[in-house]
């Protein structure tokens, strides 16, 4: 079975040249993240288009992934060497965006003073350190270290989500989001929600037209907001680096499996993210820990399974991706596909009150079940936004998805769906019932059905003019 699994690589300084990219994708990176919170905007389009140029030359359908950093506070850059601290020992944190020093770490936040108080627990480098206020000093804060480690370049620090003045999406976000709307990017991750209103916010055209929007799960609010976030983005990351600050650590395996659920249970595509294969930053292989981690990941449920500083600043990026795909695969394998469409029917989903999206719903539906009992070679989709193929892909079929739609965006943004593989399909003057058979054709064409094979074609018969799915059929391929 070939991977079902999405992979997203973070680029960064270890992997933005042509030979590393192109690595990257043979590799099986099926999306690029590009994290605006470390890059110029200069840099990240000069990126995006080497990304987006590399991948053409590829003839791959790589998703691009720009996201944006919210009221991310970072500290000052550590002395070359980096700072070391030890249990116990104490410091100061003063707002500012100069070097910090071993006794004085200087955050780039303006309402540093008024907002930390006394007991808050903050913590630096996605867990790396953490440390306890004591109060205030003058200009500076107090703190005492819980949790010892050595910080290096410029870590980002977190203050628990609520003592933060800072909304998002910032003035920022909404600068960079329009630079990158303008040439054509796939998907925009808003960093710190709170809730759908803060989704709304980023004022994207609705996709395939806009970019998929992902929320990223990472404050208390949002998780306490989560169906109302998941209802009005086109994706969700649960992005454990944050997330795992805001709560306590023992919480965090939990809330990824609610958060995945309750994304699979609506059709969302769910990223699981940070620190899966971590120690590969330096090191050639996975810890045990960080293989079970990947794998139990693709059990909970996840469309997609990220990278971070792993590609982004490690030794050898190409050969993370590999070792994740390698990982993900077998996972894919050994995946309960049989008991998943029961196990989904327990989530008790709300029918849905837009008839549209109801009758599309029941007929992915139907497609699922009738593609298991014919032993379907494959669901072959035609999506216009790409809502049917993420639909289908909730009840993670046996049979592979292949994913069909003129709409070159909507390409690109399937990319994320589980299971699917996405194709353009051309000649987009055809009636509806001519581009089914066309994309069955061209299936064909591609080697991705062959004669005699049972597919399953979901498509619509015209009546809705494209807007709805209303349609399952059966193909023996001659
Ligand atoms: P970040 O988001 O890497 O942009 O902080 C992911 C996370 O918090 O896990
Ligand atoms: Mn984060």
């Amino acid at each position: 079975m070939a991977r079902r699994t999405k992979i997203i690589a973070t680029i960064g300084p270890a992997s933005e040249d042509e030979r590393t990219l192109k690595g990257l994708i043979q590799a099986g990176m099926d999306i690029a993240r590009i994290n605006l919170s470390h890059e110029s905007v200069e840099l990240a389009l000069e990126r995006y288009h080497r990304i987006r140029r590399v991948a053409h030359d590829l003839g791959r359908p790589v998703g691009i992934l720009v996201d944006l950093p919210g009221p991310k506070v970072r500290v000052g850059h550590m002395p070359e060497a980096g700072i070391s601290l030890l249990e116990g020992q104490e410091l100061f944190l003063t707002p500012g965006r100069g070097t910090s020093t071993p006794e004085v770490v200087e955050v780039d936040y303006d309402d540093l003073l008024t907002d930390v108080h006394e007991g808050d627990l903050l913590t630096f480098g996605d867990g790396a350190v953490q440390v306890q206020a004591l109060g205030r000093q003058g200009d500076r804060i107090g703190v005492r270290v819980i949790h010892g480690g050595h910080l290096t370049g410029r870590p980002g620090i977190h203050i628990p989500s609520d003592r933060l003045r800072l909304t998002t999406p910032t003035p920022e976000d909404l600068r960079l989001a329009d630079a990158f709307v303008e040439v054509g990017v796939d998907m925009l991750a808003l960093s710190f929600v709170r809730s759908a209103h803060d989704v709304r916010r980023i004022g994207v055209e609705p996709s395939p037209r806009g970019p998929l929007v992902v929320a990223k799960i990472e404050t208390r609010a949002a998780f306490e907001n989560l169906d109302a976030i998941v209802e009005a983005s086109g994706a969700v990351m649960v992005a454990r680096g944050d997330l795992g600050s805001e709560f306590p650590i023992e919480d965090l395996p939990h809330l990824q499996k609610e958060i995945i659920r309750r994304c699979i249970a609506v059709g969302r595509p769910v990223i699981t993210a940070t620190q899966m294969l971590e120690s590969m930053v330096h090191a050639p292989s996975p810890t045990r820990a960080e293989a079970s981690d990947v794998a139990n990941a693709v059990f909970d449920g996840s469309s997609t399974v990220m990278l971070s500083g792993e590609t982004a600043i490690g030794n050898d990026p190409v050969h993370v991706v590999d070792v994740m795909a390698r990982i993900a695969e077998r996972a894919d394998e050994e995946f309960d596909y049989g008991g998943w469409p029961q196990w989904l029917s327990t989530l008790h989903l709300e029918p849905t009150d837009d008839v549209e999206t109801a009758i599309t719903n029941a007929m992915t539906s139907a497609a699922q079940r009738a593609a298991s009992e014919i032993k379907a070679a494959a669901i072959i989709c035609l999506s216009r936004s790409g809502f049917t193929v993420r639909s289908i892909a909730r009840f993670r079929p046996r049979a592979k998805i292949l994913g069909f739609s003129t709409n070159p965006r909507t390409v690109h943004q399937l990319s994320m769906s589980w299971g699917t593989t996405p194709y353009l399909l051309d000649d987009p003057g055809m009636t509806e019932e001519e581009q089914a058979q066309h994309a069955v054709d061209q299936a064909v064409a591609l080697g991705e059905v062959h004669p005699g094979d049972l597919v399953v074609v979901l498509g619509g018969s015209g009546i809705y003019r494209g807007r709805v799915t209303d349609t399952v059929r059966i193909v023996h391929i001659p």
